[in-house]
């Protein structure tokens, strides 16, 4: 990974990304906007796996505190080497209940909690961290996430759990279908989850392509990555 030496700007190394960020910023207010919504309720995550630190401190420079990784070493590395800057690190990916206990220790936000084992491996008497439920939309485990049928039983292990603090639901459209109509059906989900856990109001979900559609039916964390990053390094 390279590394910018501190007091030298970062932002040089990475041309069009500002203008990538206010393209998308815009948009997002517009669309919050158009769905009666107000701005602070919209948190936008800007997905940053495969590229280098150096572009997690351009967006540091441009005002972003909220990023998002999926892959625990990468992660953790970066969150190391950036300690010094007040970011929050949201963690994406799926987690592997022997790495559960170290992805808390730097993640502020774990946006994947998909299963029981996993919500046994992230109990703590010592700290709380904030976590997601997901959702899986599809009928391919591979993709993460709880099915629906399976999701209020372990909305109940997070909640009996020490250490967490249930935020509420996170999903990713389905390949093959409107991604506004998936993203209804979180909603409708949510406020399934929020008659056990009224305050699990918050939803994750919305990426490059289907954002509009995520803040249309109640986001309140966006994942964006590509359309601010440009494409990201060929994913090893
Ligand atoms: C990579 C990733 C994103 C961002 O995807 P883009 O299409 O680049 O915006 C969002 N959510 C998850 C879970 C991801 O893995």
């Amino acid at each position: 990974m390279t590394t910018t030496p501190q007091g030298e700007s970062a932002l040089s190394s990475f041309p069009g990304l500002a203008e990538r960020l206010a393209v998308v910023q815009d948009s997002v207010a517009d669309a919050v906007r158009q769905a009666g919504r107000s701005p602070g309720e919209v948190t936008t995550i800007v997905v940053t796996k495969f590229h280098p630190v150096g572009l997690i401190r351009a967006l540091a420079e441009l005002g972003i505190h909220d990023i998002g990784e999926n892959r625990h070493q990468e992660a953790q590395a970066k969150a190391q080497e950036l300690a010094a800057l007040d970011l929050r690190w949201h963690f994406i990916g799926q987690v592997q209940g022997k790495k559960a206990r170290q992805v808390r220790a730097y993640a502020d936000v774990i946006h994947a909690v998909d299963r029981e084992s996993l919500v046994t491996a992230l109990a703590s008497t010592e700290s709380v961290v904030d976590a997601f439920v997901q959702v899986n939309l599809t009928d391919d485990p591979a993709r993460g996430g709880v099915s629906p049928d399976a999701l209020l039983p372990l909305v109940e292990r997070v909640l009996e759990t020490p250490g967490l603090r249930l935020l509420g639901l996170m999903a990713v459209a389905p390949l093959d279908a409107a991604p506004r109509a998936a993203f209804a059906q979180v909603r409708q989900l949510g406020e399934r989850v929020q008659q056990l856990a009224p305050d699990a109001t918050k939803l994750s979900m919305g990426m490059s392509a289907d954002y509009a559609d995520a803040i249309a039916e109640g986001a309140t964390h966006l994942r964006i990555g590509s359309a601010i990053t440009g494409n990201r390094p060929s994913e090893r």
